[in-house]
């Protein structure tokens, strides 16, 4: 077969231990799954989950020990850090049980989900889609995937980040408001699950700006910690 032009590359991200790579599908991410969070962003209570998609292509992928670099975004002066366990999907399927969710996992990774809060606050107002607050160039920083055998117990496990050596984020993903098995049961009724997918899994309270020169080390306990340099 021959194409126009060269086709994008496949988009992957370096697994812990192995010398092969996790193909990206899709990244879904799910919003305001933590309650604190959710109070911040002038939401109250358990509803059901949301989602919304990146690009496979957005992600800043970055290597174990190293740090990434993401550039600035255009059009906003309100850029945030939303750190968040990231779910890597290895076995695909349609309307999975919560019971059998674990079964369809590779590993986890530390995600960062980037947002233009200016552009999302803006169509939040006038109900329009979030894309060009969250589904950006660079908007997904991720590090390296922990397969699930070696990662530690991701469902209880501090999450945080800091930007220079502060403390910004520090929650627990036992804080999350629908766990990893019941996100995976509701996205998986929705959209049919494929290998390859990732799954942003929500962000804890204390979001925040971050400006150009700053570094955002994140980490889940037990999974290799990410860290980003805003150029
Ligand atoms: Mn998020």
């Amino acid at each position: 077969m021959r194409y126009l032009f060269e086709p994008a590359p496949v988009v992957s991200v370096p697994v812990t231990g192995s010398v092969e790579r996790f193909p990206v599908h899709r990244i879904y991410c799910v919003g305001r799954n933590y309650e604190e969070h959710a109070k911040e962003m002038g939401f109250t209570g358990r509803e059901p989950p949301f989602f919304f998609l990146k690009p496979t292509d957005g992600l800043v992928v970055v290597n174990a020990g190293e740090t990434g670099t993401m550039p600035y975004p255009s059009l906003t002066k309100n850029l945030h850090h939303e750190i968040e366990l990231v779910v890597a999907i290895g076995k695909g399927g349609k309307n999975i049980k919560s019971e059998d969710a674990f079964g369809h996992i590779f590993g986890y990774a530390v995600g960062l989900d980037m947002t233009r809060r200016d552009l999302q606050g803006e169509m939040k107002k006038q109900g329009r889609p979030w894309c060009i607050g969250k589904a950006f160039d660079h908007s997904a920083p991720i590090g390296p995937i922990t397969p699930i055998a070696q990662a530690g117990d991701v469902e209880n496990a501090e999450i945080f980040v800091q930007v220079n050596g502060q403390d910004r984020q520090r929650s627990n993903t036992s804080q999350l408001i629908w766990n990893i098995a019941e996100t995976i049961a509701h996205l998986s009724a929705a959209w049919e699950l494929q290998p390859g997918d990732l799954i942003y899994t929500g962000t804890p309270e204390g979001v925040g700006a971050v400006v150009s020169g700053d570094t955002m080390v994140g980490a889940v306990a037990g999974v290799v910690e990410l860290k980003v340099h805003v150029a």
